[in-house]
């Protein structure tokens, strides 16, 4: 198997347990219970390297807190997809000044995306002396080895060299929940969509093994998880780069075998490799969700064609009315970019109009962000805020418009949703989830929380459904 040589020696991995091991007797020279905490930014990805970055801390002994103040450890997982999460990180990250000051020992690091440009990476050697330990996401799996650095040096660490990216197997996790579990099953993107950074800072695609998911997938049902999201940014080119035949659609049913009562969900799917294949499996697998993540980005040809998406409109519209086909059912949502460089009023249109054929049950829309060292960064873009704002609320209007109607549809019917945890917030004290993924506030008796239970819908707007528990 090729993807053999992007595999971290299971020795190596191991290697970092028993650093783990050193760097808790360092840290209960410090203080007899050290306290961490792990903020996360951007995707579910990043949601789930944090998992694994709880899981070495947890080794090292630490307990975790959301006190700034009180803990001995800060990790910042950051996300670079947009200049917005970018500035919300480095403003978190510079009042961390006052907790370092309250704490001199307080180790504070900061890894992800946005530490992977060079650029940014830079900036936080010369300006943000507070941080003591930066690592892109290909240095993960040796977080224990670095932080350790940090705990016997005194000085700062800096481990962001530029890769095609690694795989390594066997890395601990503390989950967030127990109902709900992210598994990665592929890490980086061969795509290079001409606005994204993803590719230059999560490296090529890497798949993991699918006997190395499937396994985890067995321990996640016995565990009692009822709601696995598969997760990776293009999963449907899972598996292209193992010489072992599984594509995405066979490990889906290979998970769909495991016997249990779960749901098997997915992101993201890339419009371009969603195949029949893919449609029939979802159709005929009786644990996986019907739901479909499909980012079009935009309903016009040319822009689509400068952002190197590499289907048109039409061809998108034929996708989403085959899936449709397999699945009446099918729960549909996008993500749009608007104001991409040199996008016009008629363009814009075009993806309005691309919308209201398609009415997805929800859209997540952002304003294009520029990101450096992309092709779009240096394309010309006449366009002001104040148009690409224009735009971006006019489409939010159609978005929440659309997502009401679809909402009300449900009004009357009897649906099977898992409960997934509290509200907080009375009367609809559950949260729990369709089959689609669609969110339904519930009133019921906690006891019901990760498990299944049908519910009659009395009510929806644009975020949420209503309903009582049958
Ligand atoms: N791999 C996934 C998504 C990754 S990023 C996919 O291809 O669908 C999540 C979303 O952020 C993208 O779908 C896109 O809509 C948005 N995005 C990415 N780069 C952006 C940029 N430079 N400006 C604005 N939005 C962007
Ligand atoms: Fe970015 Fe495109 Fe890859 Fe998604 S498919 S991560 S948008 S380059």
């Amino acid at each position: 198997m090729k993807i053999e040589k992007k595999l971290i020696d299971p020795a190596q991995v191991r290697r970092q347990e028993e650093l783990c091991l050193e760097a808790a007797a360092l840290l209960r020279e410090r203080t007899e219970r050290p306290l961490a905490l792990v903020d996360t930014y951007g995707c579910q990805q990043n949601e789930a390297d944090s998992e694994k970055l709880r899981g070495f801390l947890a080794e090292m002994g630490c307990a975790f807190t959301e006190d700034e103040f009180a803990a001995d450890i800060i990790v910042v997982n950051t996300c670079a997809v947009r200049e917005h999460a970018e500035m919300r990180v480095l403003g978190n990250v510079g009042a961390l000044n006052h907790t370092k000051k309250a704490k001199p020992s307080q180790i504070i690091a900061l890894c992800g995306c946005m530490v992977q440009q060079p650029h940014m990476a830079q900036k936080v050697k010369a300006s943000y002396p507070v941080v003591d330990l930066v690592f892109g996401p290909h240095e993960l799996w040796r977080f224990p080895e670095l932080l350790l650095r940090v705990l016997t040096g005194h000085k700062r660490v800096f481990a962001t060299e530029q890769s095609d990216g690694v795989l390594a197997e066997g890395l601990p996790s503390v989950r967030d929940g127990k109902v709900k579990a992210w598994l990665s099953i592929m890490y980086g993107c061969n795509n290079f969509c001409s606005y994204c950074v993803v590719p230059y800072v999560r490296g090529r695609e890497r798949s993991r093994r699918p006997e190395d998911v499937v396994r985890e997938a067995e321990a996640l049902v016995a565990a009692g998880y009822k709601d696995i999201t598969l997760l990776g940014q293009n999963v449907n080119s899972y598996g292209k780069d193992l010489d072992c035949g599984v594509n995405f659609a066979q490990l889906i049913r290979r998970i769909n075998d495991i016997p249990g009562d779960f749901l098997i969900r997915f992101m993201t799917s890339h419009p371009k490799d969603a195949t029949e294949e893919l449609f029939q499996t979802m159709a005929a697998c009786e644990k996986c969700a019907h739901q479909l993540h499909l980012p079009v980005q935009a309903g016009n040809d040319r822009i689509l064609k400068v952002m190197n998406r590499n289907y048109t409109a039409a061809q998108y519209l034929e996708k989403v009315a085959l899936a449709r086909r397999y699945m009446p059912d099918l729960v549909l949502t996008t993500d749009i970019i608007v104001g991409f460089p040199g996008e016009t009023e008629e363009e814009f249109e075009d993806t309005i109009r691309l919308c209201e054929a398609v009415r997805y049950d929800a859209m997540f829309t952002f304003i294009y962000s520029k990101r450096v060292g992309t092709p779009a960064a240096s394309m010309p873009d006449p366009y002001t805020r104040a148009d690409k704002q224009r735009h971006f609320d006019r489409l939010t209007e159609v978005s929440n418009r659309i997502s009401a109607e679809k909402h009300r549809e449900y009004e009357g019917r009897t649906l099977r949703v898992l409960v997934d945890g509290e509200t907080g917030r009375t009367p609809y004290n559950l949260s729990s989830r369709t089959n689609g993924g669609r969110l339904v506030h519930l009133q019921g008796e906690p006891a019901l929380i990760g498990q299944f239970v049908r519910v009659k819908i009395t009510g929806g707007n644009t975020w949420a459904l209503y309903g009582e528990a049958l």
